[in-house]
């Protein structure tokens, strides 16, 4: 009799518990083995995911020190391309929140390396683009360093790099966060003022040294925010507040509390107001019965979310919207205080903004199947957003849907189920099939089974996962192998990550392999460029498979 050793040793057929010999994996958090991605691959996840929340198997702090610990790798590797990478990330909108970016560009500020400092002090007003994310980041970098001139010299240069208009503008928009002012952190700067230069004047008055109805009234001066924000504090009626938002263009953070419960002031906020503020406040100005069936105000929303090139110029993230519209469809706000009837038209307004805001996608024209993983880990916070990992991977695997003619959809954990979602469906509909119905374990190598089980024809197999596989027999990457050699078609394999953790179930030495970041706005259109450029990828088929 033959002695079973194969059992225990194969290279093609290992069990998710084990590592297959002679490969570069390492456990994942879950009990498995997966392959480690590459610090460069885990900065961009974090960049893009966040780690607000942890995930299902590491707490928050444990998964921000992982991650932190990843940039720190990168910044020593070669500081620059890290800093690079973030300006990158950061500008093009492809994260639904800035704040992993303000958080990893504090630490290369405080790098070790000058050079490394110096590139992530330079590009603080890219990453940083409006006070908000100054503010932040001001609060973050004291962790990673003290205030050095250089520091200062940074702070100082990014309020005097703006023109006098924008800068006004910000300076009103965004007065404070986390216990800053501007007045703090122009003090901290040892910016020296003059009084001359608009842009003097400007921070003068943010400093508290300059009364802001002295200045200028007139529409060609730059200082005109300042001027307009200082008469909507002290007006007195309704009409007058309405009538300085229309003519001044005053957005909504300069008007005082208590005109925001006026339905007047919403209509004339409404006019000039930009499209991330519009879609956060859907559900106040239907409450104020702003957005009632034919009334202007329902068809300036209706009309602004469906513009391609308002939604792109925007940079309206899809997560954004997603959770706008799932706030607004449940007609009660986050805090549960406010309370209103969502409009149909609103919602497919959004649904529709969705779509748009990935830009436009060319299809690849291949047979997909795409796997979302419905295990119990996927039911935690994706991104510290209120979606779970599930939801968000069942809004981008629609998106596929959406583009792509030939596609499968299954919901897998221990077992496969066919998912029932196709291109006409509403996402909130689609997001219900897979809320609250996380359990059991993970075996990631299901879907391509399930293809071979069937006899489906796969180029493009993509599993949304946390990568946290276990439970299986065989390694998805063996599974893959497996159905590259009885089929005969090179299918490839896409892995969108949902959690900002260290592993993929995708072997990186395969060339039909990707790893993706579920949230990103770019994710959609590199899928589709990678099936379509990757025919029969993987290694050759070799002896005959016993089993
Ligand atoms: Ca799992």
């Amino acid at each position: 009799m033959t002695a079973p050793y194969a059992v225990h040793f194969s290279t093609r057929q290992t069990p998710q518990c084990q590592p297959i010999p002679g490969s570069v994996q390492v456990p994942n958090s879950a009990g498995g083995y997966a392959f480690a991605v590459d610090d460069w691959t885990r900065l961009d996840r974090f960049l893009v995911l966040g780690s607000e929340g942890g995930s299902y198997y590491a707490d928050e702090q444990k998964l921000t020190i992982e991650n932190a610990r990843a940039v720190q790798r990168c910044l020593a590797a070669d500081g620059t391309r890290a800093v690079r990478r973030i300006v990158e990330i950061s500008e093009s909108g492809r994260a639904p929140k800035n704040d992993s970016a303000v958080f990893v560009l504090a630490i290369a500020a405080g790098a070790s390396d000058p050079a490394t400092q110096a590139a992530a002090l330079a590009a603080l007003p890219r990453v940083c683009r409006i006070g908000t994310h100054l503010f932040q980041f001001v609060q973050y970098v004291r962790a990673f360093r003290g205030w050095g001139r250089a520091l200062r010299r940074a702070i100082g240069a990014w309020y005097t790099g703006h023109g006098p208009r924008e800068l006004a503008y910000q300076l009103c928009k965004y007065q404070q966060r986390g216990g800053w002012s501007h007045r703090d952190l122009l003090r901290l700067a040892h910016l020296r003022i003059g009084r001359g230069l608009p842009t003097e004047r400007a921070l003068a008055w943010a400093a508290g040294k300059l009364d802001g109805t002295a200045l200028p009234a007139s529409a060609d001066d730059p200082l005109e925010p300042i001027h307009a924000f200082e008469r909507v504090k002290r007006a007195t009626t309704v009409a007058e507040v309405a009538r300085l938002i229309r003519e001044y263009g005053v957005v909504r953070e300069c008007v005082p509390t208590r005109w925001l419960g006026e339905a007047e002031v919403w209509e004339s906020l409404l006019e000039r107001m930009p499209l991330g503020a519009m879609v956060r406040n859907l559900g106040t100005m239907t409450r104020l019965g702003l957005l009632t069936p034919g009334s202007a105000a329902l068809r300036s929303v209706t009309e602004s979310l469906a513009d391609p090139q308002r939604v792109r110029r925007a940079r309206l993230h899809p997560v954004v919207v997603l959770l706008a519209l799932r706030t607004y469809a449940a007609g009660r706000g986050e805090r549960g205080r406010q309370v209103w009837s969502p409009a149909p038209q609103v919602i497919d307004a959004l649904d529709r903004a969705f779509y748009l805001a990935f830009g436009g996608i060319v299809p690849a024209g291949k047979r997909w199947l795409l796997g979302v993983d419905v295990s119990g880990s996927m039911g935690c916070a994706a991104g510290g957003t209120p979606l779970s990992c599930c939801e968000a991977a069942t809004a981008m695997a629609l998106v596929t849907v959406r583009v792509e003619p030939e596609c499968t959809v299954c919901a897998f954990a221990d077992g496969m189920r066919p998912l029932p979602i196709n291109r006409h469906m509403r996402l909130g509909d689609a997001l219900r099939l897979t809320r609250d119905v996380n359990f059991g374990g993970t075996d990631c190598a299901l879907p391509m089974f399930y293809a071979l089980e069937r006899g489906l024809a796969v180029d493009a197999f993509v599993v949304l996962t946390d990568s946290e596989t276990w439970a299986g027999h065989v390694h998805p990457v063996q599974a893959l192998r497996r159905y590259r050699e009885r089929t005969g078609i090179g299918a490839c394999l896409i892995v969108v990550a949902m959690a900002s953790n260290g592993f993929s179930i995708a072997d990186p030495n395969d060339a039909g392999m990707m790893d993706v970041i579920g949230f990103d706005t770019a994710v959609p259109q590199l899928m589709s460029d990678f099936v379509r450029d990757t025919p029969g990828a993987g290694p050759p088929a070799d002896e005959p498979l016993i089993l």
